[in-house]
């Protein structure tokens, strides 16, 4: 849900104005045990989707929340950075999966075409294509490739 629906945006916005990116998305667990993600209305959509991403991945890895931080008058909880850098891998795995990735880099897509196709944002693409190894993949192929075609013609 927004987290419009639980504080005012103008909050929200001053927040944002404090630090750009002091709140990104949370998981709050409802007191019947379900999970609820809270994102920031105030991302860009691709964004938006990434921290929903992350936050799902810290969701089904199980991860336990452990530090309380204070922005201004607001308190967030955070999780140990090996769990932030395992959410935001297996987010970005959700978000672009190896071989829709391959695919789509054999097909000569860009980065750009990646994140408006796949309805995240150029920087998640960008991150997937370089921490997956597909540009390296698909860039030696099509060196391989011209190298045959070299030698036969
Ligand atoms: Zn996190």
């Amino acid at each position: 849900m927004s987290a419009a629906q639980l504080v005012p945006i103008e909050r929200l916005e001053e927040l944002q104005h404090l630090q750009d990116d002091a709140f990104s998305a949370a998981t709050l667990r409802r007191r019947d045990g379900r999970r609820v993600v809270v994102f920031n209305p105030l991302h860009a959509d691709g964004r938006t989707r990434s921290n929903q991403a992350h936050e799902l991945a810290h969701i089904v890895l199980q991860h336990t929340l452990r530090t309380i931080e204070n922005v201004g008058s607001m308190s967030f909880v955070t999780c140990d950075i090996d769990q932030e850098e395992e959410a935001d891998w297996l987010g970005g795995c959700l978000l672009l999966p190896r071989p829709i990735l391959l695919r789509a880099a054999k097909r000569g897509e860009s980065q750009q075409q990646i994140a408006e196709g796949y309805q995240t944002s150029e920087p998640m693409a960008r991150f997937r294509l370089n921490a997956s190894g597909v540009l390296v993949q698909v860039g030696r192929a099509k060196a391989a490739r011209q190298r045959q075609t070299g030698r036969s013609g």
